[in-house]
């Protein structure tokens, strides 16, 4: 983000405006929602300027800008439509302490105006930093189509009932009345017209006085294997709302945006085998805020019935009687398989397909090495990078073929996602590469081995 977005009160503020024609009269239109002290400077102004100035909307100056008029000036636009004069008023303006836009051109601002979508007080800008003024006009013609004409109007009454609704204690109980009243109070109110909303904020500030208060919950949510867009909707929903959100560290920034801005982040849990938040101090983190009254979401990678110790948490949350629900995910080994383009279920070659770890609290985690070692068996190992030669010794020890192939798909789903492909021989060799979280999908080869493979066959 190289242009930071703000709203700056122009109350009052002087602003400049050089030059007489279209240019200068699109950035007026705009200034004008304002309360700015507007002065245009002009050798030669359109006959709209002039009556503007009529009618007081502007001060218009029937000469060419020149050193000490911008003093005390906090925006100058150079909308003279000539790169000499506007780049001759930039430096002046600059050099007395404004910042500078000049009208279609980029390079030279210092800021820019964005397209702007007006339900004052409520102001929606977009900015693509001038990449894509397509894409602006695009999302403003949505956003006008979407939002609510009212919109203003409710906000405006809505501010002036602030102080009323301070009687409401801060964080959910606040935010349950307000978005009461924007989603559907409001709207349903203002259709009786203006008059009808001030009762109608009072009629529901009184029905939340009286509720009881709100007590708090644990969703224990799937964050899927990284891609933002693999979240569910209830996902993302839930993000939307939670006040507290407890996550995992392999949970990537892109989906943690996603919560609300108030909302407390809290990362727990291992990376790799780094540092570790012990499972009794994450079950006391989510318990505690729940018992405060707090929507907590807490966000697992992949399922949260994927080795994801989620039980560990039900059961301490149903001890401390606390209200919680479990929102599935999608889980790395769909991810790793999706990746390769294949199933990991196939009529004719396999009709069962194994999760393992690589680790149990043990250490390297025993399975029923028989079956795995069956020609034809897929089994997707989650944690197996460490273990890898162990797997492999098994393997080999139950009979499998040191060519059974071996899919390793690392950081499944985001953009540095690696497909490697590998054998059970070749596999502790491979591993060792290995940087982000990986799935070793046992039994699978990547699809083009696979194709060449059944070509060499026929
Ligand atoms: N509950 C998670 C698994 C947690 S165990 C799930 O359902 O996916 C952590 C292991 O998951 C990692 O060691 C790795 O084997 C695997 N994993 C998680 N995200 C992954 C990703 N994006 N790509 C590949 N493997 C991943």
């Amino acid at each position: 983000m190289q242009h930071f977005p703000i709203f700056l009160d122009l109350a009052g503020a002087r602003v400049i405006v050089a030059g007489g024609g279209e240019a200068a009269l699109a950035k007026l239109r705009l200034l004008m929602k304002t309360t700015a002290r507007l002065e245009v400077f002009a050798t030669h102004p359109a006959p709209e300027l002039e009556a503007l100035a009529r009618d007081g909307r502007i001060l218009l100056h029937r000469r060419a800008l020149a050193a000490g008029d911008v003093h005390g000036a906090r925006l100058a636009y150079g909308a003279a439509e000539d790169a000499g004069e506007d780049a001759r008023v930039a430096a002046i303006a600059r050099a007395e302490g404004a910042l500078v836009n000049i009208v279609d051109n980029l390079e030279d601002s210092d800021y820019i105006t964005p397209a702007i979508v007006d339900r004052d007080p409520v102001v929606v800008a977009i900015g693509t930093e001038g990449a894509a003024p397509v894409l602006a006009r695009a999302l403003k013609a949505d956003l006008e189509a979407r939002l609510p004409v009212a919109l203003g109007l409710l906000a405006r009454v809505g501010k002036a009932f602030r102080v009323a609704a301070d009687a409401l204690p801060m964080g959910r109980k606040r935010r349950d009345f307000w978005a009461e009243y924007y989603e559907t109070t409001g709207p349903r109110s203002a259709e009786k017209g203006e008059a009808a909303l001030e009762p109608a904020l009072r009629d529901l500030l009184e029905r939340h006085l009286a509720e009881a208060p709100g007590a708090g919950r644990v969703d224990l949510v799937g964050a899927g294997p990284g891609d933002p867009e693999l979240l569910t909707l209830k996902a993302r929903k839930l993000l939307d709302r939670a006040d507290v959100v407890v996550h995992d560290r392999l949970v990537p920034a892109a989906i943690l945006e996603l919560a609300r801005r108030e909302a407390i982040l809290i990362a727990v849990g291992k990376e790799g085998f780094g540092p570790s938040t012990p499972q009794s101090e994450i079950n006391r983190l989510i318990i505690e805020h729940a018992a405060q009254g707090a929507h907590v979401v807490r966000l697992k990678g992949g399922d949260p019935s994927v080795f994801g110790r989620l039980d560990e948490e039900t059961e301490a949350l149903d001890a401390a009687g606390i209200d919680w629900a479990v929102v599935p995910g999608i889980t790395a080994a769909s991810a790793s398989a999706a990746a390769l383009g294949q199933s990991l279920t196939r009529r004719g070659r396999n009709a069962s397909a194994r999760l393992v770890t690589g680790h149990d609290i043990k250490g390297y985690a025993e399975q029923d090495w028989q079956a795995l070692a069956r020609p034809g068996a897929v089994a997707a190992v989650y944690m197996g990078k460490r273990a890898s030669r162990f797997i492999q010794g098994r393997m080999l020890m139950h009979g499998a073929s040191p060519d059974t192939p071996v899919s390793v798909v690392e950081n499944a789903s985001r953009p540095d996602q690696r497909i490697l492909p590998a054998t059970l021989a070749s596999l502790p060799q491979v591993v060792t590469d290995l940087a982000g979280p990986a799935v070793l999908l046992l039994g699978i080869a990547p699809r083009d081995t696979a194709t060449q493979r059944l070509e060499a066959a026929l």
